[in-house]
């Protein structure tokens, strides 16, 4: 009885945490098309395959889930109790396939931002990086020419 609601208590904890991770990148995408920018998603030519590209600027945006990207001493990022060696396993490749992304994108010459899904939470900060790092809107430099 007790392993039986240990492994329920378990797997909705997991399915919270799954929920969670696609989440942020919706916050993100939401707040860079209020911000007037067009991007494309998951776009397949660029380094990487990150979850935001915009071509034409060479830039990426990569939106991390805090627990499956292990953000280093974010309280989302703890290690399960049980089959730790599992998941430890697991975190090690998506953190190494992470640094393998990151270093492509920046071997072609593209920039790079991570967003990590704590920051997300703050969505006034997060759309201030957003918008530094993006750059001017088409509508923006429109209004410049
Ligand atoms: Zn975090």
């Amino acid at each position: 009885m007790a392993d039986k609601l240990t492994a329920a208590a378990r797997s909705a904890h997991m399915a919270r945490i799954r929920g969670a991770d696609t989440k942020p990148e919706w916050i993100v995408r939401r707040l860079l098309h209020v911000a007037g920018y067009r991007y494309r998603l998951q776009w397949k030519a660029a380094p990487g395959r990150p979850d935001i590209a915009f071509p034409g600027r060479r830039k990426a945006i990569f939106v991390h889930g805090c627990f499956w990207h292990q953000h280093v001493g974010c309280r989302l990022a703890h290690v399960p109790e049980t089959r730790r060696a599992f998941w430890q396993e697991k975190f090690d490749r998506n953190r190494a396939r992470d640094e393998r992304d990151l270093a492509k994108a920046a071997e072609l010459g593209w920039d790079v931002l991570v967003v990590w899904e704590c920051e997300t939470r703050n969505p006034v900060s997060v759309g201030e990086r957003l918008t530094a790092f993006v750059g001017s809107t088409r509508a923006d430099r429109g209004k410049m020419a």
